[in-house]
C-alpha cells in the first residue's frame, strides 16, 4: 500500500521538485493541498498521512507539527536564515535546503516515517508491558482465583479491540466438554457448558497445542461445519490460545471480534498469549477451588446423611428439632412429629434375606421421602423406624399426612418383594403445643408411646398423642 504525503507548498521551483520526485512512485503517493487551513486541518485529521511537507517559513505558519500526528519535513527555499529561524521555533526536525536533492528527500522521508512507526510500536510495547505487569499483578494477589480470572477477561477490551472474551477451562472427565470459567460480558456467568462439537476452532486448539487463529470465520474452512450457527452472531474473527499448566492444556483463552470488527494483529496475538501464560495459573487455582469446595458440599452431605437409605440420619433430625422446637415456642406455632416402624419386618430379612431386606429399607425411606411435603424432615431413626418434624403443623394436619403416606406404603409394589401389601407401618403421631410436652426431648418420647400403642393395638395403624376425643376420629 502506498504511504501518503501531504505537500503544502506554493513556491513553483520547489513543486516542480516535489512534482518530479513523487512522479511514477509505488511507494509514495502524494496529495497537493490548496492554501486553505481549514480544509488542510482536515485532511490531516481524517486521513492520517504518513508525512507532511512544507513549506518554511511560509507553511509553518499554518501547522502545527505539535498537533500534527505524523513527521514534517520543511522545504527552505527563500530566505535561508528566516527558514531555518521558523523550522528551529517549530520544533521540525527534518528540513531540506534549496537547491534540492532527491536522495535528500529520499533518505530524510525514509527516517522520518520509519522513526514514526519505530516510535509507536515502542509507545504500544510499552502500553502492552504495562497492562501485563498490571495483570501478572493481580492473577498473583490472593483474590479468589474466579474472582481474579474474571477481572482479567474484562482487562483484556480495555487493551485490544475484541467484541468477545472468554476464559474457558476443560472439562476433567469427559473431553466432549468445557466450561466457560469467565467471560467479560457478566461476572455471574460461570461453569457454562460448551459442547466443543460445536466450537471446532477449539478442538483444533487443542489438538495442536497452539493458537488457532481464523481471520474471517465466514471463509476459513476450519468454520465450515458451524458456519449456520456463528453466521447470526456476526463473528468475524476468532483467537484461541491455549493455557497451559505443567505442559498440561487445562484452558484457552477464547477472543471474538464482530463482523464490523478488526481481524487480530501479531501484536495482540502475542500480547494474548503473554496473557493466556500468567493467567494458567489462576485458571489452575480455579480449577483447584471449585473442586475443594464441592469436596466439602460433598462431606456436608455425607455428614448428615443416613448410609443406607440416604436420607437425613438422627444427628441432623436432632439438631432440626432443637431449631424448630424452640421457634414453634417463640411464635406459638404448632410442630408435628411423627414416627414410623415398619410392621413384622424381622419376617422381610427372613424370607428374602438380609441384603434384601436393606434394599426394601431404603426403597421405603426414598417413596416416603418422594411423598413428603417440602418443609417436612425425614430422618432414619435406627433399625427399620423413622421420624419426621413435620413445622407449622398442627394435629389434625398431621394426621391427614399419616394417613396419606400410610395408604402410599401400603399401595407400594416394592420391586425385590413379591407381592403387594407385604409392607405396612405403624405410625404414633405428637403435636406440640401440649401441656406435657416442655422440651423437644418430650415431643419424641411421646411421639415414641403413640406408636408403641399402635404397635399394641394390632399394628397397620395410626395412633396420636394426646388421643382424639370421639368426634374428632
Ligand atoms: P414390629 O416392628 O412389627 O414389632 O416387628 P419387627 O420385626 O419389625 O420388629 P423388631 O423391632 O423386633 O425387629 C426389627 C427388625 O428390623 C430386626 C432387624 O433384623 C431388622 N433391621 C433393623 N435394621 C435393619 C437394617 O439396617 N437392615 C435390615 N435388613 N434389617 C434391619
Ligand atoms: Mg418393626
Ligand atoms: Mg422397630
Amino acid at each position: 500500500m502506498k504511504k501518503e504525503i501531504f505537500i503544502y507548498e506554493e513556491d513553483k521551483d520547489t513543486l516542480r521538485f516535489l512534482r518530479s520526485f513523487f512522479r511514477g512512485r509505488d511507494d509514495y503517493s502524494a496529495h497537493f493541498i490548496k492554501r486553505d487551513e481549514k480544509a488542510l486541518r482536515r485532511e490531516l485529521v481524517e486521513k492520517r498521512p504518513a508525512a507532511v511537507i512544507v513549506n518554511s517559513p511560509d507553511g509553518l505558519e499554518h501547522i502545527n507539527p505539535s498537533e500534527v500526528e505524523c513527521p514534517v519535513i520543511a522545504m527552505i527555499s527563500g530566505n535561508v536564515t528566516n527558514g531555518i529561524r521558523s523550522v528551529v521555533k517549530a520544533g521540525v526536525e527534518y528540513y531540506l535546503l534549496s537547491p534540492f536533492y532527491k536522495e535528500d528527500l529520499e533518505y530524510k522521508l525514509k527516517v522520518a516515517i520509519e522513526r514514526k512507526i519505530w516510535f509507536e510500536n515502542l509507545y504500544r510495547e510499552k502500553k502492552d508491558l504495562e497492562a501485563l505487569i498490571e495483570l501478572t499483578y493481580l492473577v498473583s494477589s490472593t483474590l479468589n482465583p474466579k474472582e481474579v480470572l474474571y477481572l482479567v477477561v474484562k482487562k483484556i477490551p480495555e487493551i485490544i479491540n475484541v467484541t468477545r472474551c472468554s476464559m474457558i477451562s476443560m472439562g476433567v472427565e469427559e473431553q466432549r466438554y468445557a466450561y466457560v470459567v469467565s467471560t467479560f460480558e457478566d461476572p455471574k456467568i460461570t461453569n457454562i457448558r460448551l459442547d466443543l462439537q460445536k466450537y471446532p476452532e477449539i478442538r483444533k486448539a487443542l489438538t495442536l497445542k497452539k493458537p488457532v487463529i481464523i481471520k474471517d470465520a465466514m471463509k476459513d474452512p476450519i468454520m465450515k461445519e458451524v458456519r449456520d450457527i456463528i453466521a447470526p452472531i456476526g463473528i468475524r474473527s476468532i483467537v484461541v490460545i491455549p493455557m497451559v499448566f505443567r505442559d498440561e492444556i487445562i484452558g484457552t483463552l477464547f477472543l471474538r471480534t464482530s463482523r464490523a470488527g478488526h481481524t487480530f494483529t501479531e501484536r495482540e496475538i502475542k500480547l494474548c498469549t503473554a496473557i493466556a501464560n500468567a493467567s494458567a495459573n489462576a485458571l489452575y487455582n480455579a480449577f483447584l477451588y471449585d473442586r475443594v469446595e464441592k469436596e466439602k458440599t460433598r462431606l456436608e452431605r455425607l455428614a448428615i446423611t443416613d448410609y443406607l437409605t440416604g436420607i437425613y440420619n438422627i444427628r441432623y433430625f436432632y439438631n432440626r428439632i432443637d431449631e424448630e422446637f424452640s421457634r414453634a415456642g417463640r411464635y406459638n406455632i404448632p410442630l408435628g412429629c411423627m414416627m414410623f416402624d415398619i410392621d413384622y419386618f424381622k419376617k422381610i430379612n427372613d424370607t428374602y434375606g438380609h441384603r434384601v431386606g436393606d434394599i426394601v429399607l431404603r426403597e421405603f425411606a426414598q417413596l416416603v421421602k418422594r411423598h413428603t411435603r417440602k418443609p417436612d424432615i425425614l430422618a432414619r431413626y435406627g433399625g427399620e423406624e423413622f421420624i419426621m418434624l413435620l413445622p407449622e403443623t398442627s394435629m389434625k394436619g398431621a394426621i391427614a399426612e399419616a394417613k396419606r403416606l400410610r395408604k402410599v406404603i401400603k399401595e407400594h409394589q416394592f420391586k425385590s418383594l413379591k407381592e403387594k401389601r407385604e409392607i405396612t407401618v405403624s405410625i404414633g403421631i405428637a403435636c406440640s403445643p401440649d401441656e406435657k410436652i416442655k422440651s423437644c426431648d418430650d415431643l419424641i418420647t411421646l411421639t415414641d408411646d403413640a406408636l408403641f400403642t399402635a404397635k399394641n393395638r394390632g399394628r397397620d395403624q395410626i395412633v396420636v398423642y394426646p388421643p382424639l376425643e370421639e368426634s374428632e376420629k
